[in-house]
């Protein structure tokens, strides 16, 4: 690929720059100040306090569903939202190795055991084919639930996560995990605001997870929002993230293990003012991914784009190389001239921890895991 310089070329041009470009960076043009101000002002700055309550309004309003709770990060959130659905430990957790580290921590951090599924090429999320052939082959329904038949252990849930906000194919995930009697809980950290069929992402599993880390479409500096349409296990959610006490004028009287995961006021603050500025920031990125379609279509490279019936958050954009060398050479020219490109992770069962996980075949997250890179994807 002699073109690499030509990218980025353009890559500058499109950012107005030949400094730095940085994967994702935060846009703070809002309310932050004020609101961050106000928080210290007020003294509320800990775990209690009006953004704290603000926040997750706005969140239920955004994800359209009944109840969000605001918890310190995605991963704590992932972590309770599991549990939720029951997951013990000695349990396992069908999940992707294509994912950010979290999601398989989440399960882990629970006892329980990741069993990896691949994904598809399409989505780059879990591939329902694939959970269905796996269950196929290693699924036991029982009265209680499904068991996998080669370790005699009960898969408790199933977390798909919407890569780089592209939305898993949900219509069929949930009918294969309605078939086996698997809970689903959306790894929804990448993509706020993405919608499957006209519906938000997030909102389609018993609990979806968000997460409001700095590099993340907006951010709260680290924070995290569970949402569910389910009453009571909202209720639960939010027992569990603030150390499980009975609600009470002075008495302590906490009624199972609980965390501390609430999410600070200060950091609620902040996501308040990023996201009454949401709609503004996705409009950008959008029109950013409009200029490196057009662009990496002449080029003849792959930029990957929302797939039909669906609506991607461009959080995090990205194009496929032919393959490992010309992805090699793509990263090395584009980083030595400070455009920075990142490939996508490592697949979860190459990391030490994860090694010994039972999986399938694994051949679309190999492909792609020697050939997506993400691009500068801030808003402008
Ligand atoms: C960002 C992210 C999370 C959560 O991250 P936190 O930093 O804990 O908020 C979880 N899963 C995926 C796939 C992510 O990208």
């Amino acid at each position: 690929m002699e073109n690499i310089k030509d990218i980025v070329s353009f890559i500058q041009d499109t950012f107005n720059t030949k400094a730095f470009i940085p994967l994702h960076e935060p846009r703070f043009r809002g309310n932050e100040k004020k609101y961050l101000i106000d928080t210290i002002d007020s003294t509320f700055v800990s775990s209690v306090g009006a953004y704290v309550d603000r926040f997750e309004e706005m969140m239920q309003a955004i994800t359209n569903t009944k109840k969000a709770i605001a918890v310190v990060n995605g991963t704590a959130g992932l972590q309770v939202a599991l549990r939720l659905v029951g997951v013990k430990p000695g349990n396992e957790v069908i999940t992707q190795a294509l994912t950010f580290i979290a999601t398989a921590n989440a399960i882990a951090y629970n006892g329980a055991i990741p069993v990896f599924i691949d994904v598809d090429i399409d989505t780059m999320g879990l591939s329902p084919k694939a959970v269905d052939a796996f269950l196929q082959q290693h699924g036991d329904l029982r009265n209680d639930g499904c068991y996998n038949k080669q370790t005699g252990n009960k898969i408790a849930a199933c977390l798909p996560m919407h890569t780089f906000g592209f939305p898993v194919h949900l219509d069929e995930l949930i009918q294969v995990c309605d078939k086996w009697n698997i809970p689903i809980v959306e790894d929804s950290a990448e993509s706020l605001t993405s919608e499957y069929k006209g519906r938000q992402t997030g909102s389609f599993g018993k609990l979806g997870v968000f997460s409001f880390n700095g590099n993340k479409t907006v951010t709260a500096g680290g924070g995290g929002a569970i949402v569910t349409n389910d009453a009571d296990l909202g209720a639960r959610a939010k027992h569990l993230t603030t150390t499980a006490k009975r609600p009470h004028p002075y008495e302590f009287f906490h009624d199972e293990l609980g965390y501390n995961y609430r999410m600070p006021n200060l950091n609620a603050a902040l996501a308040c003012a990023q996201l009454e500025q949401l709609n503004t920031l996705l409009a950008n990125k959008r029109e950013l991914a409009g200029i490196y379609s057009d662009f990496f279509n002449k080029q003849h490279i792959k930029f990957r784009t929302e797939l039909p019936d669906t609506k991607a958050n461009y959080w995090l954009m990205c194009v496929e190389l032919a393959d490992k060398i010309e992805r090699d050479e793509f990263l090395k020219v584009t980083n030595a001239s400070g455009v920075m490109t990142r490939p996508i992770w490592q697949l979860m069962y190459r990391l030490p921890m994860y090694s010994n996980c039972q999986r399938d075949g694994q051949e679309n997250a190999e492909f792609l895991e020697e050939r997506i890179i993400n691009i500068p994807s801030s808003a402008r």
